[in-house]
């Protein structure tokens, strides 16, 4: 059996789950109310000013407003919810892995395991979380400081899973996986691993959006790096599945 990671498409729009994306006011108009701003973590959007809606306002770092992953599912989602993925699914701006109706009811009529949802509002999206947590060896990435003074998370984590071996595979054949720990990357804290079989639902379904990577076996990466030091870039054959 073959397992994969999902690799998501650039996306050419933003969406917002846990933050909303307020117009600008003129400045005649501006009040002094205005609920506080996230422009060190995210950055302005090109549309307007980034607002973290208040009831995530007690999970971030307020040193560098970075959160997790986790805690973050945990309080939920409420409308506004702004989704504009052109597939079925992708992370939004603030970090929400989010699946249509469509991903949802592929996985359902598959009976995959190893994930829940919650509802986006009632955008007709879904956030998705990775329940069936593996152990993996986590010296594959690496902490690369300064690191913040609030709360410890690195300046960046560079590394990934790119072979079989790294990782503790789950015990079912059909399931989704994640990591146990996660690392505070600047999109998500954990990679979202697939079975062969949930691979192949997906892909017969009509499910876009990106694609499946397969994760390679120590020979193959072995083969990969001769490669690589030859000058070569080459990928084993049935290494990429395109959603
Ligand atoms: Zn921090």
């Amino acid at each position: 059996m073959d397992y994969y990671y999902l690799v998501e498409k650039d996306k050419v729009r933003s969406s917002w789950a846990v933050c909303t994306v307020v117009k600008p006011l003129a400045k005649r108009a501006r009040q002094p109310e205005l609920p506080p701003v996230m422009h060190r973590f995210f950055g302005p959007d090109p549309e307007g000013v980034v607002v973290m809606k208040p009831q995530y306002e007690g999970i971030i770092c307020k040193t560098c407003g970075r959160y997790d992953d986790d805690t973050m599912f945990a309080i939920g989602f409420s409308d506004p919810i702004t989704i504009r993925f052109k597939g079925d699914f992708g992370h939004t701006e603030d970090r929400v892995f989010a699946i249509s109706q469509k991903f949802l009811n592929t996985l359902r009529q598959a009976k995959v395991l190893g994930f829940e949802t919650k509802p986006l509002g009632s955008s007709g999206w879904h956030a998705m979380r990775v329940t069936e947590r593996i152990d993996c060896d986590e010296s594959v990435m690496e902490l690369v400081g300064p690191f913040c003074e609030g709360c410890n998370r690195p300046e960046r984590v560079p590394g990934a899973f790119t072979t079989i071996g790294q990782l503790t595979l789950p015990a079912h054949a059909n399931t989704l996986f994640t990591t146990k720990r996660g690392w505070a990357k600047p999109v998500r804290d954990r990679t979202t691993f697939l079975t062969q079989q949930v691979v192949e639902a997906l892909k017969n379904a009509g499910i876009q959006g990106g694609w499946c990577n397969r994760l390679w076996t120590s020979d193959e990466a072995r083969l990969i790096e001769e490669k690589r030091r030859a000058g070569k870039k080459w990928n084993p054959p049935g290494s990429i599945v395109t959603l």
